[in-house]
């Protein structure tokens, strides 16, 4: 079992960027999660605050010395901007002793890989993705995926267990370092999201941005959730600005604090995280709602940039 299991919000933010006095307190990148896994760098979304992320994997592989190379395996959620606009600039992604894993859904549009090479490329970009120096490994992957990172090993497998010969193939649970699965959401607009589900050392974390929810909750959603530590769930919307006013946001493909604490509840989760924060919301705005949240389920939390989470020390196991 891996003895450490970490999780740090590198960016919080939906839509876009915001800067200024009043997102101090929760910060104005957008979307990503980095978890420390035994001794494994996963990452989630490759949005604004994958810059940070990667800049310090760096300076800490230089300190180290290292002669291996700088191993990391990031997984997206799905291509729109907010979740991808910090790739480019993901800094092992230009050295020559850098090799990056990196998972994404095929869409309605191509692949992947397809997807990226278009983002990282004149004339959006004077860097293509071809020259930087770095290794880049693709892989597609979706619901009903199951990835096995294994002792030992640099490449996880990739299993469809719903197939008996597949289901066979399952790696006994002491080789086992962590697991990540998918969920395909349908309520985001126009390809669909990734929920994913990480699981080390005996305790798992969801995340499920960008998904709207359903009368009663989102079931599927609640099963593939069911008692992990922590639910990490889009809460751009406000009721008023979901439901009223001259534009109602329903149908965008994102949440309200109650549809969260809602999934939370059904779910068991231990705790909620808010995500996605809408650009016009500054910190009084999102105090307002956190409040809101622990009222109707208590252990909730706005996500806030740079926060740290160490899941073996804040969820001892029973
Ligand atoms: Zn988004
Ligand atoms: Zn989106």
């Amino acid at each position: 079992m891996a003895d450490r299991f970490e999780l740090t919000f590198y960016g919080t933010r939906g839509t876009r960027t915001v800067h200024g006095e009043q997102y101090r307190a929760h910060g104005g990148h957008t979307t990503c999660l980095g978890f420390r896994a035994g001794d494994r760098q996963i990452i989630l979304d490759s949005g604004s605050g994958i810059v940070n992320l990667g800049n310090r994997l760096v300076q800490e592989h230089f300190a180290s010395n290292a002669t291996e190379p700088l191993t990391t395996y990031i997984f997206h959620t799905h291509t729109h901007y907010d979740h991808i606009c910090g790739l480019p600039y993901y800094v092992p992604f230009f050295l020559a002793n850098a090799t990056t894993y990196v998972y994404g859904p095929r869409s309605a549009q191509g692949t992947f890989e397809e997807a990226i090479k278009r983002f990282i490329h004149p004339p959006f970009h004077p860097v293509a993705l071809h020259e930087m120096a770095g290794e880049k490994l693709w892989f597609e992957v979706g619901e009903p995926d199951v990835v096995y990172f294994l002792k030992g090993q640099e490449q996880p497998i990739i299993l469809r267990t719903q197939h008996a010969r597949q289901k066979a193939l399952t790696p006994p649970e002491d080789q086992v370092e962590v697991v990540i699965r998918c969920l395909r959401g349908y309520n985001h607009p126009k390809n669909g999201v990734t929920v994913y589900r990480i699981e080390c050392a005996g305790r798992t974390v969801v995340l499920a941005t960008d998904v709207e929810g359903y009368v009663h909750g989102d079931q599927r959603l609640i099963q593939f959730a069911q008692g992990a530590e922590v639910l990490i769930h889009d809460a751009m919307y406000t009721q008023d600005r979901y439901a009223t006013g001259p534009v109602p946001t329903q149908g965008w493909g994102h949440s309200t604090i109650q549809i969260a604490t809602d999934v939370a509840e059904q779910a068991n989760v231990k705790r909620l995280y808010l995500f996605h924060h809408d650009p016009s919301h500054d910190d009084d705005k999102l105090a307002d709602m956190e409040r809101l949240a622990q009222s109707r389920f208590p252990a909730s939390l706005m996500a806030r940039d740079n926060a740290t989470i160490d899941l073996i020390a804040e969820f001892p196991s029973s």
